[in-house]
Order: C-alpha cells, then structure tokens, then sequence
C-alpha cells in the first residue's frame, strides 16, 4: 500500500497511533486535496519514519488520521551543516528548499561582512524545509537555525567538524574536495551576492579545519553555487553512494 499525500505532522507516529490534525491540514487534505474518510496520507514527523495513515474523521475544521504501517524507517542525512549567507528573499527561499532536498542536516543562515539582510524570517525558512521534505520523500526534516554572525559561528565551531570553503577567488582553480575525512562531520559555506571580504578570506583559508574549493571556471550566484556545492560535497563524501 503505498499513498501518493506527504504530511509532515508534530505527533509521534507508530502502529494504531492517532494522529488529530490542525486547520491548515484538514483544509489542505479535505478542501484541496478531496480526500475523505478511508483516504490515505503518508505522514512523517522527523523522527519515527514514515508511516501509512487513514483517514478516520474528516472535517473542516479538523480530523483524525490512523496509522497502519511503517512505509519507510528513519532515514537521517549525513551529519553536514549547509551555511550561506541570506540573499533576496526569493532567493534564499530556494537555497533552503534546495539544501534540504539534497540532504544538509542543518541549514545555518549567517551574517557576512558583505550579508546585507539583517533579519530572516526562521518560521518562514523552516516552513520551506518542511515542504521540501515533503515533496522530496525524507523522513529528516532539517532545523534551520536563526541568524547568526559568522565570526560567532566560528568562534564556538565544533571540534572536528571540517569545513568545505567555497571561495569565489578560486574561480578556475583545480582546488576540488580531497574525498577523505569520510567519517567527520562537515560543514558547506557559501558567501552572499557580494562575495567575502578579504579579512574573511584569510581568517576562513587559516582554519585547521578548513578545505578551500572552487566550484569551477565560471563565477556562480550563491543560490547556484549552494547547489553546485551540495552536489560535489554529497558525491565525494556523502550519501550518493
Ligand atoms: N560577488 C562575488 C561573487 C559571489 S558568488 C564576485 O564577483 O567575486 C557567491 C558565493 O558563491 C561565493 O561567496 C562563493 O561561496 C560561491 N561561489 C560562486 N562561484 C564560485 C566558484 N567558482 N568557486 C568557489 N565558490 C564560488
């Protein structure tokens, strides 16, 4: 039995479990989607995998799911954290829709020297992460954290977390990640649209645990680059293989 619907819910899920929906999610099931009592909802809540689930009340205003059966275990992503700094609002929306389909575990918004945003809308961010998940079949629904410095980041960095720099002034260099350090955790750093500061440059390339690459002959946009980034980092260390 397989169900078509994905639905991230706040509630534990296991056999027989009950799961009471919100407004929002009884509109989305039974005003958007049609679904009625019998219909079937794959749910997920991050946690306890991903579970078949019948409609057991249907209202306007709320319903009752019912779960049948585990349709997928958990499935966590490796343990890298994606950080970038935030862009236009449209844009930094996609990089998070994006990270989070291509398996970051946590998703860092981080103030640069040249970030020009001062503010994010986390509930907004992790919403995204939240639909993503949904549509792209995890069972891991990354946290995206709240605005933070960069240099703060750096100053409370996790001992033996790597970091893959990617430095926009290694456009056309052959500098690729080596593929060791398979069993560390790691971290992606992109800049904002105006790139990183000289400063920052040089404190980022000094860090013993730093790994500068470039993303190839042609300057991307951060929101490509992000991609691009997620893409290389998952095929020489991640879970592609
Ligand atoms: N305004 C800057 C470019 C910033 S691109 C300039 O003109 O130099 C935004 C971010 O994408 C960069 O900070 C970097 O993290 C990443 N990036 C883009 N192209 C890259 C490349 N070829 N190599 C490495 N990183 C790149």
């Amino acid at each position: 039995m397989s169900a078509k619907i994905r639905l991230y819910v706040e509630h534990p899920l296991g056999q027989g479990q009950s799961v009471p929906l919100t407004r929002e999610q009884a509109h989305y099931l039974f005003g958007v989607m049609r679904l009625s009592v019998g219909g079937q909802v794959a749910l997920f809540n991050g946690q306890d995998g991903e579970w078949l689930a019948e409609v057991i009340e249907a209202g306007k205003r709320g319903g009752v799911l019912s779960c049948v059966e585990q349709s997928k275990p958990l499935q966590l992503p490796p343990d890298l954290w994606f950080l970038f700094g935030p862009i236009k609002k449209a844009r930094t929306d996609f990089i998070v829709e994006k990270a989070a389909e291509m398996g970051a575990a946590r998703i860092m918004p981080v103030q640069t020297e040249f970030t020009n945003s001062e503010r994010i809308r986390q509930d907004r961010l992790q919403a995204h992460a939240v639909e993503a998940t949904e549509q792209c079949g995890g069972t891991f629904v990354p946290e995206v954290a709240d605005l933070q410095r960069l240099d703060r980041v750096l100053e409370s960095w996790p001992e033996g977390r790597q970091l893959m720099f990617c430095d926009e002034a290694e456009v056309g260099s052959a500098l690729r990640l080596a593929g060791n350090e398979t069993d560390q955790p790691w971290a992606i750093l992109i800049g904002p649209e105006g790139g990183f500061s000289e400063r920052e440059r040089a404190r980022l390339a000094a860090l013993p645990y730093s790994h500068v690459v470039s993303l190839g002959p042609r300057i991307l946009r951060a929101d490509t680059a992000a991609v691009a980034a997620l893409t290389m980092w998952q095929q020489a260390l991640g879970d592609w293989v």
